[in-house]
């Protein structure tokens, strides 16, 4: 495949990803069954096509139990100031991401 499809692919993925994300985020409240499986989605999305999540986007949800995290509500947000560092704790599995704070 060409370069230039490629590219065509990503980008429809990448907006796929996007609208995939917003349906999580309204459903999560009435339906959080529902949301995760769009979240589940969109991590297969990710795998099969290769695509980059924003950073917004990687701090939506919990990887590994596909839980929308929503702030001060199932996800404990910390700050280590001496190395820079922002950790996301999921409150349902226990899963934690950490990322360098820029
Ligand atoms: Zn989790």
């Amino acid at each position: 495949m060409d370069k230039r499809s490629k590219k065509v692919i990503k980008e429809t993925v990448r907006e796929r990803i996007a609208k995939l994300l917003d349906e999580a985020r309204s459903s999560f409240k009435t339906h959080p069954e529902r949301s995760e499986r769009y979240l589940r989605l969109i991590w297969k999305l990710v795998q099969k096509y290769k695509v980059r999540l924003s950073r917004e986007q990687k701090l939506s949800f919990c990887k590994k139990c596909f839980t929308l995290w929503v702030p001060g509500k199932n996800v404990e947000i910390s700050f280590e100031a001496r190395n820079s560092i922002l950790e996301y704790k999921c409150k349902k599995c226990g899963f934690k991401r950490r990322l360098k704070y820029k």
